[in-house]
């Protein structure tokens, strides 16, 4: 089947979707990112994700090119170009191209805005939240400005490749304090033996993850004890449920960090229950 992408106000077979050399997303990762899912053809925390778009755009100066309504057109035409209705949206804004230098262009430049989608099988997500998954850690060599979502990706890269090649699914981050700060494409939770469920503080180490905000919100009223604070990997080993956090894999229980079992090895009760209740409410 033919697939199409969108780049710079147009369609285009997906073969020939290009930008140019001296974009300064392909240059300097100076550019920005989104990634809805799409269930049943509809995106999912659409207004959380749009909201994070802009404040990503807005901490690099880039301007919006634009409006959410004329976004939101562009991808339900991609969408139903591609025939989608299960799978991923992904966005990218670049501060656009220009001769290469490392400051701005002096000129006002058109951002570069490139739009593509695929499917996902979300049933394949469903079996390996019935198991569980493991991860590895590793130390996070990222910059300050985790917060900002941008497609300066490559700590995060050789952070995932790792734990493909240790068998695990997953690399949780390490600071120079010896704390989790995050996945390389997930937010990462616990629960403690004593039932508290335990995230790191949404600061500058982390990207604030839409689906943390919706799970924060769905262990509020489910009544559970909440702590928005780092924790270490001992922490975690000694948890009652690990599990992660992200919009294309929900909630995900964690069974294994570093080859070590994770209480008795199955997915926890919570995990499971705030799983349900976001997707039931997506
Ligand atoms: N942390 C990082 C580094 C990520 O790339 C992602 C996925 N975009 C997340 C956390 C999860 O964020 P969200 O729930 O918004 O997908």
């Amino acid at each position: 089947m033919m697939r199409f992408a969108y780049v710079n106000g147009r369609f285009c077979a997906h073969p020939d979707a290009a930008i140019h050399v001296e974009d300064r997303g392909f240059q300097f990762a100076d550019a920005v990112y989104e990634v809805w899912s799409v269930r049943d053809g509809r995106l999912m925390d659409a207004d959380g994700h749009f909201q994070r778009l802009s404040r990503s755009l807005a901490e690099l100066r880039i301007p919006e090119p634009r409006s959410r309504p004329a976004l939101e057109r562009i991808i339900r035409e991609l969408l139903r170009r591609n025939r989608v209705s299960n799978g991923l949206v992904y966005l990218q804004i670049s501060r656009g191209q220009a001769r290469r230098d490392h400051a701005f262009p002096k000129q006002a430049i058109t951002p570069t805005i490139v739009l593509t989608c695929k499917r996902l099988d979300f049933a394949a997500a469903d079996r390996r939240a019935e198991t569980g998954i493991g991860v590895i850690t590793v130390p996070d060599q990222r910059w300050a400005r985790c917060d900002i979502k941008t497609v300066n990706l490559l700590p995060n890269v050789l952070a995932k490749q790792a734990a493909y090649e240790a068998g695990a699914a997953e690399a949780w981050q390490v600071d120079a304090d010896g704390y989790v700060t995050e996945g390389s494409s997930t937010n990462a939770w616990i629960v403690t033996k004593a039932g508290k469920l335990l995230t790191r503080q949404a600061d500058n180490g982390i990207l604030h993850g839409i689906t943390r905000a919706r799970i924060l919100d769905c262990a509020q009223r489910l009544g559970l004890e909440i702590e928005e604070r780092a924790f270490t990997p001992a922490e975690a080993l000694d948890a009652r449920e690990a599990f992660l956090t992200s919009a294309t894999s929900f909630v995900t229980p964690v069974v294994s960090i570093d080859g070590k079992t994770v209480a008795n090895g199955a997915p926890g009760s919570l995990a499971r229950a705030l799983r349900e209740t976001y997707l039931a409410e997506a």
